[in-house]
């Protein structure tokens, strides 16, 4: 009867424990690192979002994700008849959440001003309330003394920049020559702004990809349009709160949106390498091979450019395989392709060689 009293039990914890499935992602990586999936933009009912805090920890453990930041607008609270301003509301409710469902939570504010500057996301802050203040710099300089990672964010967005071209303002630049400035949003919602991944380059910032999600993320990223919310990959050296930060600050990152991945270049090829894989020929008739290419990641692989001899264009499906038919002399020289869908500024796409495997 004990017995049965204990399966029993186990039984309903069980029922009560499984209440959604956590989707795994296969993403690319980098040799030494683990890819961390983040989203450093959301929001909640304590700005302009419509959702209550736990329910952004329940929507990144379903998409797989494994760190995130609430981050509430500082200067704008629409709900705020109903709702009490309290800066660290979201991340004091939500905390416990995280921890549950094993999600790095990193408590972030959104300063919201018009450009220049704009919009900001301070990351890893300690005390948001110090961030309620007009002047801008010592907003910025507040953030800092806790530490603060400073993202730009949407800087190409429409309602403060009518082309959706991005510009760096003076401002922007006094921030950068302070040190006060270590990303900026080249994804952010639904629109990107190719420019960006120059801006970041040439700047020694962070490039970085966010929902800025203020509904339900199911709903705004649904399928068959989006197969996922766009996020930010961190390239850690370990999964942990510390090591997120460190790589961040490191600029180890790359956005994933679409079926895209921009990446700089000395990211773009290694993480090219860790997930396409040749095989060696299995058919060889005197005069042309074939060989398998395999994609292990959630990513497709669209080559194009292809030489003579080799097929022009070849996309090796998310989680894939193709099959490649070339000339012989690919044996002792290496295909060469542009991927048209991994982006490494604003008019470049990575370059790789692809060769099959030896026997
Ligand atoms: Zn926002």
């Amino acid at each position: 009867m004990k017995q049965r009293l204990l399966l029993i039990t186990a039984l309903l914890l069980g029922t009560l424990t499984i209440t959604a499935q956590r989707r795994m992602l296969n993403v690319p990586e980098l040799p030494g690192y683990v890819t961390l999936k983040c989203d450093f933009h959301m929001h909640t009912v304590f700005s302009d979002g419509n959702v209550w805090p736990t329910q952004r920890i329940g929507e990144a453990w379903r998409d797989g994700l494994d760190a995130v930041s609430i981050t509430d607008h500082v200067e704008y609270q629409p709900h705020k008849q109903y709702v009490p301003i309290d800066h660290s509301a979201a991340w004091k409710i939500a905390r416990s959440t995280a921890a549950d469902y094993n999600i790095i939570l990193v408590k972030g504010s959104e300063i919201t001003r018009k450009m220049p500057p704009g919009h900001l996301n301070a990351l890893f802050i300690t005390e948001p309330d110090s961030l309620v203040k007009d002047d801008f710099l010592k907003v910025i300089e507040a953030a800092m003394a806790q530490g603060a990672f400073i993202q730009w964010n949407h800087p190409g967005w429409k309602s403060q920049q009518p082309d959706g071209i991005p510009r760096m303002y003076d401002i922007h630049r006094e921030l950068i020559a302070k040190g006060w400035l270590h990303g900026i949003e080249y994804y952010n919602d639904v629109e990107f702004y190719p420019l960006v991944m120059d801006m970041c380059r040439d700047n020694k910032l962070a490039v970085m990809g966010n929902s800025d999600v203020h509904g339900i993320i199911s709903e705004e990223f649904a399928d068959p349009e989006y197969s996922h919310r766009p996020m930010t990959l961190v390239f850690a050296k370990e999964r942990t709160h510390e090591s997120l930060r460190e790589a961040m600050f490191e600029r180890r990152t790359a956005v994933w949106y679409g079926d895209n991945l921009a990446a700089f270049e000395e990211f773009a090829a290694p993480l090219f390498r860790s997930v396409i894989k040749a095989g060696a020929p299995f058919k060889d008739d005197g005069k042309t091979i074939k060989f398998e290419l395999v994609n292990s990641s959630d990513i497709p692989m669209k080559l194009s450019g292809g030489p003579d001899g080799a097929p022009a264009t070849l996309t090796v499906p998310a989680r894939g395989m193709v099959i490649v038919s070339a000339d012989r002399k690919f044996l002792s020289e290496p295909m060469a392709y542009s991927v048209d869908n991994i982006i490494t500024g604003s008019d470049s796409v990575l370059k790789v060689q692809i060769s099959p495997a030896k026997k």
